[in-house]
């Protein structure tokens, strides 16, 4: 399961193909906060360019989903708890001084952006602007003067990896759009098409 997510999620993140991937998964590794997946680029097979995003480092990508999901399977098999938002910003009140206005399924997404963040920020200078959903994806705003390069780099990735995470549940998912709104759902919380 774990690995399944990585290899889903992850090539549709960095726009591959699942059956012409440029990445491998070599082990997964036990650590306290949770299963790691280790992963490799498969010699001579690049990345395909990525002229919307073109910033973004498909390696960076990939990292920010391997804590993501070491943090989704650290109990086994993965439960959200409801009272998560709170336990966020009661944590980090700093970092979250309002309660992020998003669905259960992006709980390890954010919580596991949350703790590298704050081993990143040794200044305790991070604070979010915002953070919601919007067309289907996470939008979330970090200030930071000291790490504003490491935040933005980052919260990009997690925003990217929101547009394949069912926002309802965490597992892999797509946008869909019903009645002009979209939501990034799993095909057990997709909304039946109606015509
Ligand atoms: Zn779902």
């Amino acid at each position: 399961m774990l690995i399944d997510e990585f290899y889903r999620i992850g090539a549709d993140a960095i726009h591959e193909h699942d059956f012409n991937r440029s990445f491998t998964v070599t082990s997964v590794v036990p650590s306290w906060s949770g299963p790691v997946v280790q992963w490799k680029p498969i010699k001579g097979k690049r990345p395909p360019g990525d002229p919307e995003f073109d910033r973004l480092r498909p390696a960076a990508i990939l990292d920010a989903l391997v804590r993501t999901l070491a943090h989704r399977w650290v109990h086994g098999r993965p439960l959200c708890p409801l009272d998560w938002k709170e336990r966020l910003t009661s944590g980090m009140p700093q970092l979250f001084p309002f309660e992020p206005e998003v669905g259960n399924g992006w709980v390890w997404l954010i919580a596991a952006a949350a703790n590298h963040l704050s081993v990143v920020d040794t200044c305790n200078d991070m604070r979010t602007h915002d953070l919601k959903q919007k067309y289907g994806t996470l939008r979330w705003d970090i200030a930071s003067m000291e790490f504003y390069q490491q935040v933005d780099e980052y919260t990009s990735c997690v925003d990217r990896l929101s547009g394949y995470i069912c926002e309802d549940c965490g597992d892999p998912g797509a946008i869909q759009s019903l009645n002009g709104w979209d939501r990034c759902v799993c095909s057990r919380h997709a909304v039946p098409s109606i015509r």
